[in-house]
């Protein structure tokens, strides 16, 4: 278990990042995020999404990303590579960059490392990501070389366009956070920090392939990064190759840096993940499905929809201690989704969130205690178990 220090407050890993694609954390308000029922201590914030709409010079005037949307915990912003790339046929990979028609309004729009790392500047997040190439799960091989290979030079582009941009804002003093580090106390350390300016971190890529991951990893730490990630898995490869990708390329990571899986996954996921060494998680699931109907629980995955629930009295989970649980029956909660009331959504919203930063709180003490191991049997046992 770790501490990252960034200038937005302190954050305790492993750790649980929910997902804001367009600024907000779908279904759920700020102040919920903030209670100290979920205490989400950082949140994504999409590139692609808030640079085609509202766009970079309305978040500018606004003051920032953390200013126009009324946040003042630590984010984190993903470089757009993703996005992008999810597009599928939509877009065109090229050397400098990728072109792709705007989901918004289907004009044509290129983003490269350069471009990426202007934009995140602008959103100002306290982590900005460098922009990569993800290669399909399955990619053979040579697909993912090429795909690895090209990856490395967007991030030594990256790195550069990053650092530009950075001293920029140093030297013209427009950054507070830097100018409060020289009355930062020096003795105050121990624990290590992300930079006061802005973090960039590296992407790990080479989709199935041990090989591909370990010399990108090693290539990727050679360019040098504020923290290093895993991307381009839960991209369609089969769950133990997604395991195994952890098992092989996380404790080969530099232990003095943030480790942070990529857009993964379901809670036990993140539990198997934390066991390979990954302090660090994101993933649209808790919102996502909560919108669709499914919660997450002590005892797996429950379909409010199902018939089953109509008119049963009990919570969505009764091992779970969120306000949701505490108020609400799953009778109820099935009659709002079927209804299509908004409230559903919101509330199947709120506790996934609760379930997920719960799950991680709960990490977090069994390996303070040095309890790790029980936890991850007892926890991987009663989910499976379900609700019968
Ligand atoms: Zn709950």
């Amino acid at each position: 278990m770790g501490v990252l220090t960034t200038r937005r407050g302190v954050i305790e890993t492993p750790v649980f990042m929910p997902v804001g694609t367009a600024g907000t954390v779908k279904g759920i308000r700020f102040e919920a995020l903030e209670s100290a029922e979920l205490d989400a201590r950082i949140i994504l914030g999409n590139t692609y999404h808030l640079w085609l709409r509202p766009g970079i010079e309305t978040i500018k005037a606004c003051g920032g990303l953390h200013e126009f949307i009324g946040w003042e915990r630590a984010m984190l912003t993903d470089s757009g590579g993703f996005q992008v790339w999810s597009l599928g046929a939509l877009r065109k990979i090229t050397e400098e960059g990728t072109e792709f028609r705007s989901h918004v309004d289907g004009a044509l729009c290129f983003l490269s490392p350069e471009i990426s790392m202007e934009v995140q500047e602008a959103l100002d997040a306290e982590i900005a990501m460098a922009f990569d190439e993800c290669a399909p799960g399955k990619a053979t091989n040579e697909e993912a070389r090429r795909s690895m290979e090209l990856t490395l030079r967007w991030a030594k582009r990256s790195k550069k366009a990053f650092e530009k941009l950075q001293s920029v804002r140093t030297a013209s003093g427009s950054d507070r956070f830097v100018a409060e580090e020289s009355r930062a106390d020096p003795q105050a350390g121990g624990t290590p920090a992300l930079p006061l300016g802005q973090a960039l971190f590296g992407i790990v890529q080479g989709a199935g392939h041990f090989d591909l991951r370990r010399e990108s990893l090693e290539r990727t730490v050679e360019i040098g990064f504020d923290g290093y990630a895993i991307g381009g898995l839960s991209v369609g490869e089969e769950k133990s190759v997604m395991l195994d990708v952890i098992e092989d390329v996380a404790p080969r990571m530099p232990a003095d840096k943030p480790r942070y899986l990529m857009g993964v996954g379901t809670p036990e996921d993140l539990i198997e993940a934390v066991a390979r060494g990954v302090d660090m998680f994101d993933c649209v699931l808790p919102t996502r499905n909560g919108r669709n109907g499914q919660a997450f629980t002590s005892r797996g995955k429950l379909n409010i929809k199902n018939a089953q629930y109509v008119v049963d009295q009990q919570p969505l989970d009764e091992d779970c201690g969120c306000s949701v649980c505490h108020r609400h029956s799953r009778a109820f909660l099935r009659h709002l989704y079927l209804s299509g009331e908004m409230l559903g959504g919101i509330l199947l919203t709120h506790h996934n969130l609760a379930f997920f930063l719960d799950t991680m709180r709960r990490v977090r003490q069994a390996i303070r205690s040095g309890q790790f191991a029980n936890f991850r049997r007892e926890y991987t046992e009663q989910i499976g178990s379900g609700w019968g």
